[in-house]
């Protein structure tokens, strides 16, 4: 009998966007299966392919044959197949990228796979991997030879786990060592000065008596390593030399022995109307709106043990950047080493190795970022994403999903709840679970009682008013020198630098919007022209303020390297650290600085929003915003939404400890709803203002939105493409339907390559998807031909 594998094969083009068959030669048909890989001659080529089906016919007449198996077990189950074949229709991608975005790089890479004999079974395999392997431990799986039967048996003992499959790829560290320290078990005394003793016990309170590597210390607890030094001089650590192969992310410690905390009354009440769903056989979506500080991270641990105990699996995912250490301990502490970690901080070997646990089903729970809600799991009980709102949850290439949507998707097939959980929810969410769609919970306080930190604003019209130009203003700069005296700590933060400027008017405050989208108009020096970048209106820059006609117009975008100049100046006595994309380009700049900044080797920590998250350090009273103008007036639809999310992050960085926090915002218009708002940690009334707004606008959560950016190397092609597309979709679009553009991208040119952009907002438009594939095929098409570009972007982030 024949057999034939249907496969995508991995050449992302239109005309290719769907399965070939392939015939498979006997030695190959007793073991392959749906949701291998496979390496096909395609052309002149040998190209890698998924197998998404095993049938015994063919209409062809003429079949060329599978040539080799990647795999030995299916890298992709058929969830994960189905998931991609739907990834790649709404996101409008080709269904081999969404694949490839779903397993590990280590298996896109140029990795050799080898296989490894497990030695304590190994007189129980059969006698031909015996042979195969003779003396040797481990072997290449390339060197396999294609025999039916020794391949069928390898299969079995992976399945069985007697053999192990590990990727090895060049970049792959040999053991290390490093300079680790203990805390000897006969320490009786304690050290003499405050310093070392802080130190000495928060390094036995951390780790007790179990030996910790320098490294980790500086890291992870901010410790000076002078002081170090001169503990073990003292006799109260002991120095020793250890072995690390493992990455501190995977490394983090914890054994599983931690006792639950006794919930609240408030984490008591959600968590119960957690688990009443967990119980329940059915998909839903829950969203968790809770303080920073209400203890959302005790009701996930819960609920997953809930989860667990029925012998289900969990999937967390976290932003990239809070995915630290202490955070994945957190989640070792309860359940040991039933947790896997994915993170692009683990080189492509290890993680792999984390995703073949899930896929052997030797954890339960997978903690990762964006990409870990592909985790391979075959049972899901749940499905959690801690700080929802935030953008990185969006691929921002293709296949261009969000994690979101994807859990939900999921959480419908395994008939399990997935749970969101925020301080500063997203609109689309908040606004999915006022109308019932999602299941809203909230913990409206913080653990303790704890008070949340005391936010000022300051005008700074009022500043300029009374002949004050610079960037700091009296009250900011006080405060600065007051905790530079004290020797106390402060973090400015300064929008990024911005390519794109808006102009406003420092007497009232006045800032050009676009007449017909509400977003800020662009200031394009070229030709003097205010330009909105959504729908291409244009008019000529002011000299007087059309408000309050004032000629003090200014052209934001101040840069952090002349804010730390300037700020030197004022306070020549402070320590300034500045951290942008400038400072912190080279590897291990973001951390060095961090260190440094804990160390106390600065009073101030200037910088972008890249501080916002993540600091957490007890000596901080003081938390400046400089300019909350600059990220209210992004010519983005989302500003608003955004500033009053940092505005409520930044806020949660300053008094973490003991000693109270301050926070201070500096703007011109401190009585914008968004910084109103922030300033007294009302999201609920923001959330009403802002959903009114976009309302009116015709924005999200009410409209939908789908972003089309076309490039090529002349300005005019692009363009015409543009124009091409935008009487396409009109012609083929509901009346509802608005099509703006196109319109020159934001960032006009990128790599020589001219774009522009279109814009569609629509509601109930049923046959968009197939519209949108079919201009994404029209053009990829033409690609081909001229070298031009299309990127489809649907729900989109980022609109540069
Ligand atoms: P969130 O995730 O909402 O920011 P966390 O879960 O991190 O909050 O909780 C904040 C702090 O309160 C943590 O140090 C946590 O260990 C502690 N905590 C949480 N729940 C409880 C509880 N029920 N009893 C005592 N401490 C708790
Ligand atoms: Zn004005
Ligand atoms: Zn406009």
């Amino acid at each position: 009998m024949n057999v034939y594998a249907k496969i995508i094969v991995d050449v992302p083009s239109g005309g290719t966007d769907h399965p070939f068959d392939y015939h498979l030669p006997d030695a190959l048909a007793q073991t392959a299966s749906i949701g291998m890989r496979a390496l096909v001659p395609f052309g002149q080529r040998k190209l890698t392919g998924f197998i998404v089906d095993i049938v015994s016919e063919t209409n062809l007449e003429k079949v060329k044959s599978v040539a080799e198996l990647l795999d030995i077990t299916p890298v992709l189950n058929e969830e994960l197949l189905a998931l991609g074949a739907w990834m790649s229709k709404e996101t409008i991608c080709f269904q081999i990228t969404a694949f490839q975005a779903m397993i590990p790089a280590a298996m896109r890479a140029k990795a050799v796979k080898k296989i490894a004999v497990v030695e304590s079974e190994r007189s129980d395999l059969p006698m031909n991997i015996q042979a195969f392997f003779g003396q040797a431990g481990e072997r290449s799986w390339a060197d396999v030879p294609g025999d039916a039967r020794l391949l069928r048996d390898i299969r079995s003992a992976v399945e069985q786990r007697q053999i192990t499959e590990r990727y090895e790829l060049k970049d792959r560290a040999k053991h290390r060592t490093a300079k680790a320290v203990t805390v000897p078990s006969d320490v009786e005394e304690k050290p003499a000065t405050k310093k070392q003793h802080e130190t000495f016990a928060l390094i036995s309170d951390h780790y007790g008596k179990t030996e910790v590597a320098i490294q980790t210390l500086i890291h992870q607890l901010s410790l000076s390593r002078a002081v170090i030094n001169t503990l073990v001089k003292n006799g109260f650590l002991q120095e020793k030399e250890i072995v690390i192969d493992r990455n501190p992310y995977t490394s983090a410690e914890g054994d599983g022995s931690e006792e639950k905390a006794t919930l609240t009354v408030g984490q008591s009440r959600v968590l119960a109307q957690l688990e009443e769903t967990i119980d329940q056989p059915q998909g839903s979506t829950m969203l968790l709106h809770g303080v920073t500080g209400s203890g959302k991270t005790e009701i996930y641990l819960q609920a997953i043990d809930r989860v667990l105990k029925q012998g289900k699996e969990a999937i967390v995912l976290v932003p990239e950047i809070s995915l630290t250490p202490q955070m994945v301990e957190r989640f070792k502490r309860r359940f040991g080493a039933n947790v896997a970690v994915l993170h692009s901080a683990l080189s492509v070997g290890e993680r792999f190795d984390e995703w073949k646990k899930i896929q052997e089903q030797r954890v339960q729970v997978a903690v990762g970022a964006r990409s870990a809600v592909f985790a391979p799991f075959t049972n899901l009980g749940l499905v959690v994403i801690d700080e929802e709102h935030e953008s990185t949850y969006k691929q921002e290439e293709h296949p261009r999903y969000h994690a979101r949507e994807i859990a939900i998707w999921r959480s419908e097939r395994h008939c399990c709840p997935v749970l969101l959980g925020s301080a500063t929810p997203s609109m689309e969410s908040y606004a999915r679970a006022a109308k019932g769609v999602y299941h809203l919970l909230s913990l409206p306080d913080r653990i303790n009682q704890q008070p949340l930190p005391a936010i000022e604003t300051v005008d700074m019209r009022a500043e300029m008013r009374e002949g004050n130009r610079s960037v700091f203003s009296t009250t900011l700069l006080d405060k600065l020198r007051d905790r530079t005296e004290k020797g106390e700590q402060a973090v400015l933060f300064l929008n990024r630098r911005g390519f794109s400027t808006f102009v406003m008017c420092r007497n009232c405050g006045y800032v050009g919007m676009c007449p017909h989208c509400e977003i800020s108009l662009t200031f394009h020096r070229r030709d003097s022209q205010l330009k909105c970048h959504y729908c291409g209106h244009e008019e000529r820059v002011y000299e007087r303020c059309p408000s309050c006609e004032s000629t003090h117009i200014r052209f934001f975008g101040t840069g952090t390297q002349r804010v730390e100049e300037e700020l030197q100046q004022l306070l020549p006595e402070a320590r300034i650290i500045r951290m942008d994309n400038d400072t912190t380009k080279r590897k291990g700049a973001h951390e060095r600085l961090l260190k440094q900044f804990g160390n106390g080797d600065a009073e101030i920590l200037l910088g972008t929003q890249m501080i916002a998250k993540g600091l957490d350090f007890p000596n901080i009273t003081l938390a400046g915003v400089l300019a909350a103008d600059t990220l209210l007036h992004l010519p983005d639809f989302r500003a608003q939404e955004r500033t009053f999310q940092l505005l409520t992050q930044v806020s949660g960085r300053a008094g973490r400890a003991e000693k109270a926090g301050e926070v201070i915002i500096q703007s011109y218009t401190p009585e914008h709803y968004a910084i109103q708002h922030a300033q007294t940690h009302d999201y609920l009334s923001f959330f009403k203002k802002e959903l009114g707004q976009r309302k009116q606008a015709g924005y999200p959560p009410y409209y939908f939105l789908t972003l089309i950016t076309f490039a090529h190397a002349t300005y005019a092609t692009a363009m015409k493409a543009g124009t091409h597309a935008a009487k396409l979709l009109r012609a083929r679009l509901g009346d509802d339907a608005v099509i703006l553009g196109p319109t020159p991208s934001p960032i006009a040119r990128i790599k020589d390559r001219y774009r522009c952009q279109c814009m569609i907002k629509y509601r109930d438009e049923p046959e968009i998807t197939d519209v949108l594939h079919e201009l994404f095929s029209y053009y990829q098409k033409e690609l081909q031909q001229d070298q031009r570009f299309i990127t489809i972007d649907r729900d989109p982030n980022m609109f540069m």
